[in-house]
């Protein structure tokens, strides 16, 4: 019979020895996986006693966001709010080189999930908004 203590003891050691006999020979069978928790069963060859790994999901990590980039809706701007994003990206342009880090680089790369838009693309995008405002 497995006291609570020897579980622990198993659980902590990476379940490497048998919880009954204390031998490394262990053998483990398939995982299974069932929602959110998976068993194994494990056989001493030594002293044949039985038992079951009980694992649950803890956590995730990410791996990849295979999501596509996404578009914004459209908005409406006013004639200072377009005359004060030309200005800002106008600035922003001319700065290019010199920024690296910081706020400004958070906000123009959505906290890092994109490269931030080139000195042309600047370009191509300040076109566009010229475009949009007649
Ligand atoms: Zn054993």
């Amino acid at each position: 019979m497995l006291t609570e203590e020897t579980r622990q003891n198993y659980i902590k050691h990476a379940f490497a020895t048998c919880p009954f006999c204390g031998s490394q020979d262990i053998v483990g069978g398939s995982v299974e996986i069932d929602g959110n928790s998976a068993s194994q069963d494990v056989s001493c060859s030594n002293c044949i006693s039985e038992w079951r790994d009980v694992f649950t999901l803890t956590d995730i990590e990410e791996i990849r966001d295979g999501r596509p980039p996404f578009d914004l809706e459209p908005i409406k701007l006013g004639l200072r709010e377009h005359a004060t994003v030309l200005a800002a990206l106008r600035l922003w342009q001319a700065n290019h080189d010199s920024v690296d880090e910081g706020d400004l680089m958070e906000i123009a790369t959505n906290g890092g999930a994109f490269n931030r838009l080139t000195e042309a693309e600047i370009d191509d995008l300040c076109q566009k908004l010229n475009l949009g405002s007649k």
